[in-house]
C-alpha cells in the first residue's frame, strides 16, 4: 500500500495543521542525540505533516482519514524522550497532543488529565487543590507531558518509595482510541494496563489518563558528601532500607560528577568527593539526622533546602538526577552517553563495584535507588565517555556477563530498549488496535520481523528520510 500524503492533509486542512518545514523539522525530533548512536541513524528523519487535535474527536477524525490514506501516525508528547520514541520513522503524520492538557477531575488519591497536560502542571493544580501531588514524576517534570511519562518512560522521582510505572496500582486508568477503519474507543484498566502503557504509542492513542496521588510535602533536598565512593552507595541503600523515613529521591554521584558537573554544588566539594542527593519528607528530617548519626558517621551533610546558607540556591536537587545527571554532563563534556542498567538482589553493591573498577576513569557511577517489590534496589545511569559502538557494545556485554541487566538507550525499538524479547501482550494489542501497522512504525521489532534474535542491532528498513525539496 501506499500512502496518500496529499488527501489526508486535504482532508485534516481544517484542524490545527502545518506544514512548514522548519516546525517539520523541530516537531520530528526529541533528545535522541543523547545517543552517539542514534544520532548518526536518525539525524534526518522526518515527518510530512504536523496536527495539533484539540480534543478526542478530533483525535478520532485523524486517526479515520490516516487509516483510510494508509497515512503512518506518531504521536508526540514533549518531544523529551531519549531514544527516538516520538520520532515518524516511516514518516507522514505527527500527532502532536500539545491542545489537549485539561486537568479534568481532582479527587482523594486520584486525578484524571488529558495526555498533553504538563507533569508540573498536573502537580501544581493537584498541590492547590487538594493538597496532593502524582506520586512520582520524571525529572523532566516542567517539560514533559503525561500522555509521554505513561508511553515512553519508566519511573523517576518517587519510585524510591512507589516502584516503577509498571508496577500493578501506579497507572489507573488509560483511556485509548484505536488505528481502525472506524476507530474505538477503550477504558484499559487494571492487568489490561500492561498493552498499551509503555508502548510508545504503537497500539493506540491515549486520549485520557487516571493516575493514583499521594500527599504532597515540602521536600526537603539534601546533599550529603562522602570521600568514599563505597560510604556514600551504603549511606543512599540504607536509607532507603528505613521505613520510617519518608524519601521521594535517593541519588548517588561517584566522583567526579559533583565537582565536574554540577557547578553550582562545585563550591562546596572537591573532585575526589562523591555525592548522595535526597528529597526528604519535613516530618522524616529528624529521624533522618538520626539515622545518619548512627548509620553513616562518614556523611557530611552540605546541603539542606531548609536552612540554606548557600550564595547560589542549587535549585531542585531532582534536577541533578536520572537523565538530569547526564544532560548536565553533557553540557560540560560532550563526549559523555550513558547506559541504563539494574543492579538486583543481594549481589548488587558487589556488581556496581565490580563494574567500577573494571571500567574506571571511562564510566562513570550514577545509581538511583528505586523500589521494586518492597525492596531497594539501583537503577544505574551510568555515564560513559563514548569512543566507539564497539567499545559501548562491549560495556553492555560485561554489565550482562556479570548478571547486571541493561536497557539499552542506543537504540530506538521497545524490545531493544527493555528485555530483549517479544512482548506478546502488546504485540497482540496492535494486531487488534492497529491492524494496518500505521502507529509509530519501526518501534516494535515483533510487529515486522518476528523472528528477529536480538544479535545485531534492528534497522527499520522503511526509514524515511528528510526530502531535499
Ligand atoms: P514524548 O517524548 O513526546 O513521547 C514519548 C513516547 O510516548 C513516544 O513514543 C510517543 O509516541 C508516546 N506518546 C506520547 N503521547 C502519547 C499519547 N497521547 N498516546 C500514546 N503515545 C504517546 N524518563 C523517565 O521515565 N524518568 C526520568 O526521570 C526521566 N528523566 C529524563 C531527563 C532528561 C534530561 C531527558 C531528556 C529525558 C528523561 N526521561 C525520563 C525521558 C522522558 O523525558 C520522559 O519519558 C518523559 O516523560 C516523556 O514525555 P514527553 O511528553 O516528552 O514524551
Amino acid at each position: 500500500t501506499h500512502s496518500n500524503i496529499a488527501a489526508a492533509c486535504q482532508a485534516l486542512s481544517h484542524l490545527d495543521l502545518d506544514t512548514n518545514p522548519n516546525v517539520l523539522r523541530q516537531k520530528s525530533r526529541d533528545f535522541f542525540w543523547y545517543s552517539p548512536v542514534l544520532k548518526a541513524r536518525l539525524d534526518e528523519v522526518c515527518g510530512d505533516f504536523v496536527v495539533s487535535p484539540r480534543n478526542e474527536a478530533e483525535v478520532i477524525e485523524v486517526l479515520r482519514t490516516c487509516y483510510a490514506h494508509d497515512v503512518a501516525v506518531t504521536v508526540r508528547g514533549a518531544g523529551t524522550g531519549n531514544y527516538g520514541q516520538a520520532m515518524p520513522l516511516a514518516g507522514g503524520c505527527v500527532m502532536h497532543m500539545q491542545n489537549m492538557a485539561q486537568i479534568k477531575e481532582i479527587s482523594t488519591g486520584r486525578v484524571v488529565v488529558e495526555p498533553g497536560c504538563l507533569l508540573k502542571d498536573i502537580d501544581l493544580a493537584c498541590r492547590e487543590e487538594s493538597g496532593q501531588e502524582l506520586r512520582m514524576i520524571s525529572s523532566t517534570w516542567s517539560t514533559a507531558t503525561i500522555g509521554g511519562y505513561i508511553a515512553g518512560g519508566s519511573g523517576g522521582i518517587g519510585s524510591v518509595h512507589w516502584g516503577s510505572l509498571r508496577d500493578f496500582g501506579n497507572i489507573l486508568r488509560i483511556r485509548v482510541i484505536t488505528m481502525e477503519k472506524e476507530p474505538r474507543v477503550m477504558d484499559i484498566t487494571g492487568a489490561d494496563m500492561a498493552r498499551v502503557s509503555h508502548a510508545y504509542g504503537t497500539n493506540g492513542i491515549i486520549t485520557e489518563i487516571e493516575m493514583p496521588l499521594a500527599p504532597a510535602y515540602e521536600w526537603c533536598d539534601v546533599f550529603l558528601a562522602f570521600d568514599t565512593f563505597e560510604d556514600a552507595m551504603a549511606c543512599a541503600d540504607d536509607v532507603a532500607h528505613e521505613d520510617g523515613i519518608l524519601l521521594k529521591l535517593a541519588s548517588v554521584f561517584e566522583a567526579p560528577t559533583a565537582h565536574a558537573y554540577f557547578k553550582r554544588v562545585q563550591p562546596y566539594v572537591s573532585a575526589g568527593t562523591h555525592l548522595v542527593g535526597l528529597m526528604v519528607a519535613p516530618q522524616s528530617m529528624d529521624g533522618f539526622l538520626a539515622f545518619l548519626e548512627a548509620n553513616a558517621p562518614s556523611a557530611r551533610l552540605i546541603y539542606r533546602s531548609d536552612q540554606s546558607d548557600w550564595a547560589r540556591s542549587p535549585g531542585h536537587v531532582f534536577e541533578y538526577s536520572w537523565n538530569h545527571t547526564t544532560l548536565r554532563a553533557l553540557k560540560v563534556d560532550p563526549s559523555i552517553t550513558y547506559l541504563q542498567i539494574r543492579f538486583a538482589g543481594d549481589e548488587k553493591r558487589a556488581q556496581v563495584e565490580t563494574m567500577r573498577r573494571k571500567f574506571e576513569g571511562e564510566v562513570i557511577t550514577h545509581l538511583e535507588v528505586t523500589r521494586e517489590h518492597g525492596r531497594p534496589i539501583f537503577t544505574g545511569l551510568s555515564m560513559v565517555k563514548f569512543t566507539s559502538e564497539a567499545r559501548l557494545d562491549e560495556i553492555v556485554a560485561a554489565h550482562e556477563e556479570i548478571g547486571a541487566m541493561i536497557f539499552n538507550p542506543h537504540r530506538y525499538t521497545l524490545e531493544e530498549g527493555g528485555r530483549q524479547s517479544t512482548d506478546e501482550r502488546q504485540l497482540k494489542f496492535k494486531a487488534e488496535a492497529d491492524p494496518k501497522g500505521l502507529l509509530n512504525p519501526g518501534k516494535m521489532i515483533s510487529w515486522h520481523d518476528p523472528d528477529w534474535t536480538y544479535d545485531e542491532m534492528y534497522s527499520f528498513p522503511d526509514m524515511q528520510q528528510r526530502r531535499s525539496s
